[in-house]
């Protein structure tokens, strides 16, 4: 087997915005092989003050517009208890998505008026959790409140509650989704159930909610000023809002340089109608249709680059004008709310990055090089086609400098069980023993869909500390 012999090839670069604290772990070659010996491949490596700074630059935000304000970190995102214990200390909050997550930050010490339920599926169990503890729970569907309301009557407790929206009409269209109540259903139920001398004693209404699907900021906005009339209709039912909660989806920046994100556009399209040369595996589409000479529809990948991102994204959600002129921050305050939002990916910017061992390298039936990474797919995955950041290879012994291209493969049994998707090169021919820095990978990737197929562990999960330079373990 020849595996130094490459035509010649082009290759797309994707050069990933990397912090400081990330190259230095990178520089430190010890503290990663150390660290991998000890707990296997691959290690995911944490930082909680780079959360803390995405959190609290968000607070800053809305402090400057005069908005009263409270971030809920949406802890799907990402595992690690460490991260609701940094938002708890900064009496924050957490959004909590199912029994567990619940329960464990409810047994780490969290107060429970700095937890939500925001879960899709609110089980029994769940809901007696959040009813004993009297955490806000926020209710997304009839059959849920009839089960909240029945249970908390029989329990003689007593629970504030959300309800959340959907249904938002943005430039005549009617935003799909799955979740929430409309907005006259809503109504309805603040006139019937929350306001007046029928208003229940066990459910405490606070407020309304609502989650976006995509990164539209105009969206966002509109659905904050329906949101509002909503407010003040129930104001003439005698029943006041105490706090407005609009979710998560703000954009972050993955990447250095737009002009590399175009290019990689540009060739990924042309490969895909066959006037280019391959770049990704097998000419993946990365969820592009194909009809006849055309396409039909952008890949479905994450906007990993993006100009307005993180702090810039909030302001501009809550500077847009209605009709009349008036910004959303001055609506907002004008009716007293708490403003809430609810950040997953965002919070995670910069707070992990996934480091995995080169096992083996060969050709695949194509002539392709192919790089085994003790790793697997799962390991670094989200609902994108494909991660579209170069990871960083760190060479553990002195090889000729010479770049060469390949694909990085990972441990399931599936011919499609590609690492990333997209031909990398790399700047010499990896080594066993090699190391692969994937960057910017705890929110979602690292955790969202990792799996135990083939009775694989699930990767160690550890807390970087700058100070003393020097790696915990963590749940
Ligand atoms: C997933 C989710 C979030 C977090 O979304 P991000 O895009 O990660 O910011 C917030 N709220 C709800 C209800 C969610 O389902």
């Amino acid at each position: 087997m020849e595996l130094n012999k490459q035509e010649s090839f082009k290759f797309y670069q994707l050069k990933p915005v990397v912090s400081d604290w990330i190259k230095k772990v990178c520089s430190q070659d010890l503290l990663l092989t150390t660290a991998l010996e000890n707990y296997g491949s691959p290690i995911n490596i944490h930082h909680v003050p780079s959360f803390k700074n995405n959190l609290l630059s968000f607070k800053s935000i809305f402090d400057s517009f005069g908005l009263k304000n409270k971030i809920y970190f949406a802890r799907k995102a990402n595992k690690i208890i460490a991260f609701p214990e940094a938002a708890f200390r900064l009496n924050e909050g957490i959004d909590t998505a199912s029994y567990r997550e619940l329960a464990q930050c409810l047994e780490a010490g969290i107060h429970s008026k700095n937890l939500l339920v925001t879960a899709a599926v609110k089980t029994k169990k769940l809901l007696a959790l959040a009813l004993d503890k009297e955490v806000a729970v926020v209710l997304d569907n009839w059959d849920e409140f009839h089960a909240l309301q029945q249970m908390a009557f029989e329990r003689n407790k007593s629970i504030p509650v959300f309800l959340r929206l959907s249904g938002f009409v943005v430039e005549g269209k009617t935003l799909h989704s799955r979740f929430g109540f409309s907005l006259e259903e809503a109504f309805e139920m603040v006139k019937n159930h929350f306001s007046g001398p029928s208003a229940l004693v066990h459910l405490k209404f606070v407020g309304f909610h609502f989650h976006l699907n995509g990164y539209s900021i105009p969206e966002r906005a509109e659905a904050l000023l329906q949101t509002a009339a909503l407010i003040k209709r129930c104001i003439g039912l005698g029943v006041k809002t105490q706090i407005l909660d609009f979710g998560g989806g703000i954009l972050i920046n993955y990447l250095k340089s737009e002009k590399q994100w175009s290019k990689f556009h540009k060739a990924s399209k042309k490969s895909v109608l066959n006037q280019g040369p391959e770049i990704t595996y097998q000419n993946d589409s990365l969820g592009m249709a194909v009809y006849q000479d055309s396409i039909l529809n952008e890949p479905l990948v994450y906007p990993y680059y993006n100009e307005v991102h993180s702090c810039d994204f909030l302001k501009e959600v809550l500077s847009y004008k209605d009709a009349s002129g008036t910004t959303v921050a001055a609506v907002l305050k004008d009716l007293d709310v708490e403003v809430r939002i609810e950040p997953g990916r965002s919070l995670m910017d910069q707070a992990g990055i996934t480091v995995a061992r080169v096992c083996f390298r060969k050709m695949d039936t194509a002539g392709n090089l192919m790089v085994g990474l003790e790793m697997n797919r799962t390991q670094l995955r989200s609902s994108s086609a494909d991660f579209l950041l170069d990871p960083i290879h760190l060479p553990q012994s002195k090889v000729e400098e010479e770049t060469v291209a390949g694909f990085l493969v990972g441990g399931y049994c599936l011919e499609s069980e590609l690492i990333l998707k997209r031909k990398i090169a790399f700047k010499s021919m990896p080594q066993i023993g090699d190391l692969f820095v994937f960057v910017n990978t705890a929110g979602y990737m690292m955790h969202f869909y990792e799996s135990e197929a083939h009775m694989f562990e699930l990767a160690q999960n550890l807390i970087y500390d700058s100070r003393k330079n020097n790696l915990t373990t963590t749940v």
